[in-house]
């Protein structure tokens, strides 16, 4: 029995990696925080699979919660441990930084920098007593190159960037791999609203992607093939910065 835990794994990127997961064998534990009827539709998709699918609610960036979550998994899979992890879940709160709210400022760093350390930190052991782990951590073009309007989100997705890199040498002689994926536009519910005609002209391969697009990258960072990959940020953004 192998388990793979999907931060965020409800709805857009995070849907797409679950069901790659479980096409590659893996049980997946879907991770939300709201919307339960879109976690349950991400489960029904992977158990199509014939793996185990299970929702599992808490919010990342309350480590109390988080701890919690993962300690009750643990207690009811005695013998059992997660070995792939996906930080995945993020949101934006996007203004300017001259207008941006204290609330807008913590809540996108907490969920995503925060929620790195929150989910990452106990399940780290396991994977190093076993000498086998796969984490992938979903940043974004934001967190490499920085865009205007999104401080504080190029901010949290910077940190991820550096922790990648700083954990994956804690951990390479333990055969646990740390890797990044930097989406540049990808089609969900994150981009709604953006006029995808309009930008699109700046993208060289004139589209944004699909959310299954990045879920075969991370399919491929996490399988056996991808063993000497590790500390890794891994642009996916069809041209538009490299
Ligand atoms: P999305 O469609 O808005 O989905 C966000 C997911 O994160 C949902 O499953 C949501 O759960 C979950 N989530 C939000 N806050 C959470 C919290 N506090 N605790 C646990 N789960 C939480 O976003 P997406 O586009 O798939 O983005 C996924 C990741 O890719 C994010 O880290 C994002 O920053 C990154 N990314 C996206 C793009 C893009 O163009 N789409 C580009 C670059 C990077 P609920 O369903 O319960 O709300």
């Amino acid at each position: 029995m192998k388990y793979a835990l999907v931060t965020g794994g409800s709805r857009g990127i995070g849907r797409a990696v679950s069901i790659k997961l479980a096409s590659m064998g893996y049980n997946v534990i879907i991770n939300y925080v709201s919307n339960e009827a879109e976690a349950l539709k991400t489960k029904e998709l992977v158990e199509s699979y014939g793996v185990e699918g299970e929702i599992l609610k808490f919010d990342v960036s309350k480590r109390e919660e988080t701890l919690k979550a993962i300690e009750n998994w643990q207690e009811n899979h005695q013998g059992e441990y997660i070995e792939v992890l996906i930080n995945n879940a993020g949101i934006r709160k996007d203004n300017l930084l001259v207008w941006m709210e204290p609330e807008d400022w913590s809540s996108v760093v907490n969920i995503s920098l925060d929620g790195f350390y929150n989910v990452t930190r106990p399940l780290l052991q396991p994977m190093l007593i076993k000498k086998f782990g796969r984490i992938v951590n979903m940043v974004s073009l934001s967190g490499l190159k920085g865009i205007a309007g999104q401080v504080n989100y190029s901010a949290s997705k910077a940190g991820v960037i550096g922790a990648t890199k700083a954990l994956a040498q804690e951990v390479a002689r333990k055969k646990v791999t740390v890797n990044a994926v930097a989406p540049g536009f990808i089609k969900t519910d994150m981009v709604d609203g953006l006029n995808e005609a309009e930008l699109k002209k700046q993208i060289p391969a004139n589209r944004f992607g699909e959310a299954e697009e990045v879920a075969n990258l991370v399919g491929f960072l996490v399988s056996k093939e991808s063993s000497y990959i590790t500390g890794e940020v891994i642009n996916i953004n069809g041209g538009l910065y490299s």
